[in-house]
């Protein structure tokens, strides 16, 4: 099928207030578009294709790499939001297309180590602006990734990158680049995407919380959602644990994609918005869960808050990280000929603060700790 032929079948099947490929602003430096994929297709196999999206397998969501093989790792949270995006999208008529490259591209701003990463950069970097993943995933698509002989980074659409930015609903964003539109909200399929990372992360949280002992069944117990699961599997696993756990943790994110779409559906056919822009002018966030299931969402965040994330083994892993990168950080200062050649060459047009916080940021968590071994400890 030609790209022409995709395009129609988009204005004709989707929403009119889906964001539409031929509709598209265009990308910064203008390219002729392609035959057969339409350009949210291209920008999301552009992503697929980066250095920083490969790292991702490599980098800490919640639980650091060598803990196990089968935690989640960015890469697999990642692909969990792409495919609750997906389905989302799909549901409520919008461009799946888009929503599913802003879901691949929406971590490729994190640093090592999760959080703690994020913290010790966000310290260096406190008289510069500070350190925001979102912020760093622009620069990522728009700078670091080189990848063509004509221009820096992916080159991607106008619509992908506003919604890396807008990713948080939140759009009170620091020293945007200038070619973006900071007076807008978010597009629907931004919203989306912010809406399944939070449904992915949850219920993944749950279930390697599960896995690793850090929490246990019983504490569950306490909440309105984990209890409706349980009522619902009856004694249909048995006592096979793994079983129970697979289908609690499938149960909830069902529980929690069908409310968002059934909600979500119900205030758009009510606000009834005329086109994609009618959105973004007037700062519409139509993506939410109902009254009862966002008060629900709320008590699962808070359960993991205080149980999971501030459980002492992970605040001690989190802390050695932050200690690790920011000793590193301190090293590469004081020897910027420790910077490999293609890093040094960008000390010629920006501050050496500035090239080490985005080479450290890019940085799998393995790679930064052998960096700290090699450099810090002769
Ligand atoms: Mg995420």
């Amino acid at each position: 099928m030609l790209r022409e032929q995709l395009e129609k079948i988009e204005f004709e099947s989707l929403a009119p207030y889906a964001a539409k490929s031929a509709d598209s602003r265009g990308r910064k430096y203008p390219e002729a578009r392609h035959p057969f994929r339409t350009e949210f297709q291209r920008d999301r196999d552009r992503i697929v294709h980066s250095t920083a999206f490969r790292r991702l397998q490599y980098k800490t969501q919640v639980f650091v790499n060598h803990e196990g093989d089968h935690y989640r790792t960015r890469l697999t949270h990642t692909i969990e939001v792409a495919i609750v995006s997906r389905s989302i999208a799909r549901a409520l008529r919008l461009n799946e297309d888009l929503t599913e490259a802003l879901a691949l591209a929406h971590d490729l701003g994190h640093t090592p180590f999760g959080h703690a990463g994020e913290e010790a950069l966000n310290e260096i970097l406190r008289d510069h602006g500070g350190f925001e993943h979102n912020r760093q995933c622009l620069r990522v698509v728009d700078l670091i990734e080189r990848r063509y002989p004509d221009f820096p980074g992916l080159n991607l659409t106008y619509e992908l990158r506003e919604g890396i930015l807008k990713h948080h609903s939140d759009s009170d964003f620091p020293d945007p680049p200038s070619d973006l539109r900071t007076d807008y909200g978010p597009s629907l399929e931004s919203q989306i995407v912010n809406m399944a990372d939070e449904i992915a992360y949850n219920c993944h949280d749950v279930d390697d919380g599960l896995s690793s002992g850090i929490i246990d069944e019983k504490q569950l117990e306490k909440l309105a959602v984990w209890e409706q699961g349980v009522a619902r599997l009856g004694g249909k696993a048995g006592d096979n644990q793994g079983v129970r756990r697979h289908s609690l943790i499938r149960f909830l994110i069902d529980y929690l994609v069908t409310d968002l779409v059934n909600n979500s559906c119900d205030i758009i056919t009510a606000e009834r918005p005329a086109d994609a822009d009618d959105i973004r002018k007037n700062h519409k966030l139509l993506i939410m869960f109902s009254g009862i299931i966002a008060e629900e969402n709320r008590e699962l965040k808070k359960f993991l808050n205080n149980n999971l994330y501030r459980n002492a083994r992970l605040l001690g892993m989190a802390e050695n990280a932050k200690k690790m990168l920011i000793n590193l950080f301190n090293s590469y200062l004081e020897n910027p000929g420790n910077l490999p050649p293609h890093i040094s060459l960008r000390l010629q047009d920006n501050a050496t603060i500035l090239v080490v916080a985005d080479y450290i940021a890019g940085m799998t968590d393995r790679f930064a700790a052998a960096e700290y071994e090699k450099l810090t400890k002769k």
